[in-house]
């Protein structure tokens, strides 16, 4: 087992190794962006099981999307192999739905309960009319919450919401269930801590008590969830929360930056700084290519300029679009040396933004793909789906046998029933059973189990990493995530930080909190330290926002940017029909 555990170390460098290799007790691990955070928790928890004699049985690892725990355990089972199966990777939602499912009777329903959707909340808040229950759930004051509780428990449901709080009273309430809990996960892993909010923290202290084998890792610079009720000064406070008088917690920092060029870094740590919730933050880089470029920066005229902008340098990175074929397959003379579609990312803060980048691109014949984090329920058409397969349970059969019976019967139902079902194509719905069905099939679980991952935020958008096309994204949904190139669109003051509709408020504060603007910020640093070889900033001098056409500043971050690391990039070239002329002869 030794040599097993000797190559897995030889990955890390010596701040990761020592990370990964830290005895058992709270450990905290404060890392900034591009250190290697998922690397180092995928190789802690194999390092414990293969070296620790640690059981992959008495292993949690908890992240915040589905598609981080599957990364996670897709990264795991490479270190690990087969026995990964026994670690269990959950979100935080999907805890809460095995720990009710496993208590079902404790809180007043069955192990068959289902999450409720929106349809039943409305229904659930009976009888107010259709529009009262809109605005009542809209609300959301603590005596709907109770009726609606109550409502839900007599149709043997949950909110979304109730899958954290009712396991968190559970708990609470069942002192001998903790310690069931804490007898099955001994060691708990938490990657991007610095977002819990407080039913998350809870649930937390729950199943580990302060000394317990907690390692949390994360980067208070990156906490942009607080409007979902995210509270960074968890984090900031893990070493008091978890020590115990004969326990300290362990706090390791990754300070070595594997990700970004130089320039790339240096604007990135100069556009937190003022704000930082890291005291003596460093953030070195790994990559010192003299040669690497700097920061690209162009003031547009406009928001066509813009996308204009973001068309013919993506132009020039990929070695000129008339070099594809019609296919969009890459020439693969033109390919060599130049970037791909795939290493190309545009970010902006709304994705109201999107669209005339997306005409634009499709306009050049650039395919594009948009990563979103909707989840799969809230599609069109999936609830529906979900609905037949629900049905479909009672019918007995294999786990595919179900999901195609389903299939075609939502298919056969196109147009007649459902107003959400309406348009969808017999192609559309197996295109969602696929994409529903993959972790579900390869478990052999139960389909409830696989309906609950569903309800619990599985999320789709057929976002391929590998797919050889220009990724569109939100900055919120860009964390963690990393690309060669990164466009960050849109950098004015009212977008980033964001202005709402309506607010006022004094030049510079926006009508907004400072720890708001701290907030947008460090949104704005996510999204600069999503890069790797080549980053550009635009801005507009006018869009159309809250239903005119406005003048636009720079964002005020970009002040924090040394200029001598930017680079303006030029207008367009003026076309000139002289030259096209010759150009033909
Ligand atoms: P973020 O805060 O953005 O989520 P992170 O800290 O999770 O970042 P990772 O995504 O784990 O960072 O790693 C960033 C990049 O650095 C990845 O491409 C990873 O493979 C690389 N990397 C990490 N550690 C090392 C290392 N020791 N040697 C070489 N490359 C590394
Ligand atoms: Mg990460």
């Amino acid at each position: 087992m030794e040599e097993v555990g000797t190559g897995l170390l030889d990955r890390l460098d010596a701040l990761q190794r020592v990370a990964a290799s830290a005895p058992g007790g709270p450990l905290l691990i404060v890392a900034g962006p591009g250190t290697g955070k998922t690397r180092t928790l995928t190789h802690r928890i194999a390092y414990l099981c293969a070296e620790l004699d640690v059981y992959p049985e008495e292993c949690l690892a908890i992240t915040f999307t589905r598609r981080a725990a599957e990364e996670l355990r897709e990264r795991l089972e490479g270190l690990l192999g087969p026995v990964t199966e026994a670690v269990t990777v959950s979100t935080f939602h999907a805890l809460g739905l095995s720990i009710l499912r496993e208590n079902a009777a404790a809180v007043g329903l069955t192990p068959k309960f289902r999450i409720a959707e929106e349809a039943d909340l409305l229904a659930a808040l009976d009888p107010l009319s259709e529009r009262e229950a809109r605005r009542a759930l809209a609300a959301m004051e603590p005596s709907t919450r109770e009726a609606l509780a109550k409502a839900l428990r007599a149709r043997d449901m949950v909110s979304l919401d109730e899958l954290l709080t009712l396991s968190v009273q559970l708990l609470t309430e069942s002192p001998a269930l903790v310690d069931r809990y804490r007898d099955r996960w001994q060691w708990i892993f938490v990657d991007e801590y610095q977002d819990v909010d407080p039913v998350q923290y809870d649930l937390l202290r729950l199943l580990c008590p302060p000394g317990g084998n907690l390692c949390a890792i994360g980067d208070p610079d990156q906490a942009i969830y607080s409007f979902r009720g995210a509270e960074v000064s968890f984090f900031l406070r893990f070493a008091v929360d978890f020590s115990t008088p004969d326990i300290d917690a362990r706090v390791v920092r990754l300070t070595r930056n594997y990700r970004s060029s130089a320039p790339i870094l240096a604007a990135a740590v100069q556009a937190i700084a003022p704000t930082t919730l890291v005291p003596g933050r460093r953030l070195d880089p790994a990559r010192l290519d003299l040669e690497a470029p700097m920061v690209g920066l162009y003031p547009a005229m406009s928001v066509a300029d813009e996308a204009d902008f973001v068309v013919r340098t993506v132009d020039e990175l990929v070695g000129g679009l008339s070099h594809r074929s019609h296919d969009n397959r890459v020439d693969s003379r033109a390919a060599i040396g130049a970037m791909s579609f795939s290493d190309i990312a545009v970010l902006y803060r709304t994705d109201a933004q999107s669209a005339p980048i997306v005409d634009a691109l499709s306009r050049a014949g650039v395919p594009v793909q948009k990563r979103s984090h909707d989840r799969l329920l809230d599609r069109p058409g999936v609830a529906a789906i979900a609905r037949e397969l629900r049905f479909a349970t009672g019918l007995g059969g294999s786990i595919a046998a179900r999901v195609r019976l389903a299939g075609q019967v939502v298919a056969g139902r196109c147009g007649q029933l459902d107003s959400d079902v309406i348009g969808l194509t017999e192609a559309d719905v197996w295109t969602a059973v696929e994409l529903m069905t993959p972790p579900a099939l390869r478990a052999g679980s139960d389909l409830d189990e696989f309906l609950g991952a569903l309800a619990t935020g599985a999320e789709v958008d057929g976002w391929d990493p590998r797919a050889d096309r220009v990724t569109l994204l939100t900055l919120h949904a860009s964390k963690g995530l990393e690309f060669p190139v990164v466009f960050l669109v849109g950098c004015e003051d009212g977008l980033l930080p964001l202005r709402m509709p309506g607010s006022q408020g004094r030049p510079g504060s926006q009508g907004r909190s400072e720890d708001d603007i701290a907030e947008e910020r460090r949104l704005f640093f996510v999204g600069l330290t999503r890069a790797q070889d080549r980053l550009f900033l635009s801005h507009s001098r006018t869009r159309f926002r809250h239903g005119s056409e406005r003048d636009m500043a720079p964002t005020p971050f970009l002040s924090s940017i040394d200029p001598g690391l930017l680079e303006r990039r030029g207008p367009a070239a003026p076309r000139k029909p002289k030259d096209r002329q010759l150009r033909l002869i």
